[in-house]
């Protein structure tokens, strides 16, 4: 075991810096999380406040800088005003697998490591998703329409698969540009 993670790592639960393409991590393949503790705990409920504090849907761990198999997500039934927290629905998967997909959905999806993106891609319509939670526990969810979407979107960053790999090299290439010529301004304006 070689893993540094939690030597660095703060108790209080924080806001995490969430990395944007190209940032290297974001194309590596994440690993299945061996043995899921308090430490982990922390950790997922610092995910869920950096998804929440950026107004995502779904984050997964690489997105953070953590290439382990971990995705958060809270896609609200009917959201409106008065309701947001009663239909509040955070789920949390550890090691998820899809053990059962069915249909096809097209929705054009956004990312919050790939701003000003916005790629339609084709999905599953229903899954059946089987992972652990965050105590360790067996579960399974049948997820459909933008949960599906979103769970498999999010199951993608764990492959170190991102929406800029659904769209053409030009295309890609060109955002590409776009986002370094950004992150230097930013540089150029931010603190140092
Ligand atoms: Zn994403």
């Amino acid at each position: 075991m070689t893993r540094t993670l939690w030597h660095c790592y703060s108790f209080v639960m924080a806001k995490l810096p969430i990395l944007t393409y190209p940032a290297k991590s974001l194309k590596k393949k994440s690993t299945p999380v061996q043995k899921v503790t308090s430490k982990l705990g922390d950790f997922v409920k610092d995910m869920f406040e950096t998804m929440y504090d950026s107004h995502g849907i779904g984050l997964a761990a690489p997105q953070v800088g953590e290439n382990l198999n971990i995705l958060v997500m809270d896609v609200r039934k009917e959201e409106t005003e008065s309701s947001e927290q009663k239909n509040s629905n955070p789920i949390c998967l550890i090691n998820p697998k899809i053990i059962k997909k069915e249909g096809t959905i097209f929705y054009e999806e956004g990312c919050l490591s790939c701003p000003e993106l916005i790629v339609g891609v084709e999905r599953s319509q229903n899954i059946i998703v089987e992972a652990l939670d965050a105590e360790g526990r067996l579960v399974q969810y049948n997820l459909s329409d933008l949960a599906a979407v979103c769970t498999q979107h999010e199951m993608d960053h764990l492959q170190g698969k991102l929406l800029t790999d659904y769209i053409s090299r030009l295309k890609r290439d060109m955002y590409r540009k776009q986002q370094i010529r950004v992150r230097k301004d930013d540089d150029d304006t931010g603190d140092v």
